[in-house]
């Protein structure tokens, strides 16, 4: 183990992968045959049953009895306040231990840092309406979404066509929502939708969020969207329909709503980056694993040259992508402006996990086609990441955009 690997979090991590090999490992064993056939997962709708919903349940109260679930929340709210050097460790460790396929493990043992769980959101949200909801979100009873894109507004979130229209002392909202991580399981949502059309023309605020119950009468979940070889998957579609919100369900502040989202979705990026390392470095063992047994022309494939460049641009990849992500998580913990640099590594990062599972099934020959291995799930899933939390070219943009405003500091 290298010194960087032995740092403050070793602890924490070593004692999580050790409560998910005792606790939730047993129970993905339990449910095993339930697991293996998305006909089970997944209803005609494309949406979660119930029977799945419960599973990720039980493991997420358990993550939250043994400390875990809200490891990465803010102490004010009950969380274990880990930093963002912290985070990118834990996530790191969790996707190159257990590889793309462990729903359980990956779905509800901790969640998103943003748009679920002890979200920093809540922090901003009236304390009357987060009072009486904390303690089942703090021990995963309840669940959030972040409900902001829709069917014309993914990139262009300007675009937005819900509509909080002013009703009495509060609004009605109506507008459909689209690719909602969640939303199935959720009992809160975030839902952004325009309190001041002209604001939104000029591209000037105009959009608020609001913390809305999904019991609510007005919010339904329509159908999960199936997505790379699935049947379904955790996105949703999401109707509002006359939707009553009030004053005290503002997030933040009326027309700022895009700010806080913005803040929160850097947050996402870099979590997410840390995933693509995980998984990277599970695809380079595992690649590793193979060129030290498997025989061609009399030797082990590992003796071919053209493997052993593969595992050496593999490995250099990876490596450059993890200092990055780790200099770029300093700088946020260092409350250092970082959008530019948040925006090069999630570019970087899910771009790189791409290429390198391409090459894992490569040196797999045949045997990377079939799921034997988890090779062909971890490349679909690879390739789903460039797009959320902001795609590549949407990165890039971001990147040149500081860049000609003058932040060329590297
Ligand atoms: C699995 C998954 C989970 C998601 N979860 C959530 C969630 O929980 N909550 C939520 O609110 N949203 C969520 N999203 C939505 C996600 O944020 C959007 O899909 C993403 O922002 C892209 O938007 P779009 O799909 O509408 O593509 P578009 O914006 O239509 O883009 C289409 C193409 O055009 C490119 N493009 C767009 N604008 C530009 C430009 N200015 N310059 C160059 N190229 C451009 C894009 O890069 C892309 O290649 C999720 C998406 C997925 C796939």
């Amino acid at each position: 183990m290298n010194t960087i690997e032995a740092s403050d979090y070793q602890d924490i991590i070593d004692a999580l992968l050790s409560f998910i090999d005792k606790a939730v490992v047993p129970v993905e064993r339990e449910h095993a045959e339930f697991l293996s056939d998305e006909y089970n997962v997944f209803d005609a709708r494309g949406l979660m049953t119930q029977k799945y919903k419960d599973i990720n349940r039980r493991v997420r109260e358990l993550s939250a009895a043994a400390g875990y679930y809200s490891l990465y929340g803010a102490e004010s709210l009950g969380g274990g306040d880990l930093p963002a050097s912290g985070i990118i460790q834990v996530q790191e460790a969790l996707h190159h231990k257990y590889g793309p396929e462990r729903s359980l493990v990956h779905e509800s043992v901790i969640p998103s840092p943003f748009t679920n769980g002890l979200s920093p959101l809540l922090l901003k949200l009236n304390d009357e309406v987060l009072a009486p909801r904390l303690e089942k979100i703090q021990s995963g009873t309840s669940t959030l979404c972040f409900a902001l894109s829709e069917p014309d507004a993914g990139s262009d979130v300007y675009n937005l066509k819900s509509k909080a229209t002013p009703d009495g002392d509060g609004w009605v909202i109506n507008g459909q929502k689209q690719w909602i991580s969640n939303a199935a399981h959720a009992a809160h949502a975030f839902v952004f939708a325009i309190t001041d059309p002209e604001a939104v023309k000029n591209r000037a605020g105009g959009i608020t969020c609001f913390f809305v119950d999904t019991s609510d009468e007005g919010f339904s979940v329509d159908a999960g969207i199936p997505i790379m070889g699935h049947r379904g998957s955790n996105a949703t579609i999401i109707s509002l329909t006359d939707l009553k919100v009030t004053r005290d369900q503002i997030v933040g502040e009326e027309g700022q709503g895009l700010n806080l989202a913005m803040g929160g979705i850097s947050r996402g990026r870099l979590t997410m980056s840390a995933t693509c390392i995980g998984l990277a470095r599970w695809a380079l063992d595992q690649s590793v694993s193979y060129a030290n047994t498997r025989k061609t022309f009399g030797k082990v494939i590992g003796q071919h040259q053209m493997i052993q460049a593969k595992l050496a641009e593999m490995a250099t990849r990876i490596y450059l992508c993890k200092s990055a992500v780790a200099r770029t998580a300093t700088m946020v913990d260092a409350g250092l402006p970082s959008v530019k640099e948040t925006s090069m590594v999630k570019m970087a990062c899910t771009e790189m996990v791409n290429w390198v599972m391409d090459e894992a099934i490569q040196i797999h020959g045949g045997m990377g086609l079939t799921n034997e291995l988890g090779l062909e799930a971890g490349y679909r899933f690879a390739r789903t990441l460039r797009i959320p939390d902001g795609t590549s070219e949407i990165q890039r943009r971001t990147v040149a955009k500081r860049l000609l405003a003058g932040d060329t500091t590297l």
